[in-house]
């Protein structure tokens, strides 16, 4: 399950190593809880998971509020960092979908652009009319370098 709340990461001690329920109770939160962000991605010390660094849990905390905030008009979401991203040298590609329109008239197109950090390609779905707003922040491309 994907974590929308942010941990109460003030709370914790940056070169600090807190077992689960230590960090449990420093967070005021069940122990479930951190078995909870370790499966969404926060880091141990130890590959048993017994214990946390409190910087990873910063970190961690720091991640999740950021892919909390909306994607900027020159960003596209990154499965592959879970967050919005920067668009490798600002190119994306168009498919249009001609046959999938709305009520105003405009149809469907599928964006694609690489992420700056990672490389995965990153995807969205956008309407015809938004092509204006899209050529301020992004170049179109045929294939993508
Ligand atoms: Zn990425």
């Amino acid at each position: 399950m994907r974590i929308r709340k942010v941990p109460r990461s003030n709370l914790v001690i940056n070169n600090k190593i807190y077992t689960r329920q230590e960090l449990a109770d420093t967070l005021g939160c069940p122990r479930s809880r951190i078995a909870a962000y370790i499966r969404d991605g926060l880091e141990c010390c130890d590959e048993w998971c017994k214990d946390i660094w409190g910087k990873d849990l910063k970190r961690y905390a720091a991640k999740v509020r950021l892919r909390n905030t909306k994607a900027q008009p020159d960003e596209l979401y990154c499965k592959h960092c879970g967050i919005p991203v920067k668009i490798l040298n600002k190119e994306i590609m168009i498919t249009e979908y001609k046959d999938q329109v709305s009520k105003s008239g405009a149809y469907k197109l599928l964006i694609k652009g690489k992420c700056e950090t990672c490389g995965s390609v990153c995807v969205k779905f956008e309407w015809s009319n938004n092509i204006g707003k899209l050529k301020e922040y992004f170049r179109i491309v045929e294939a993508l370098s």
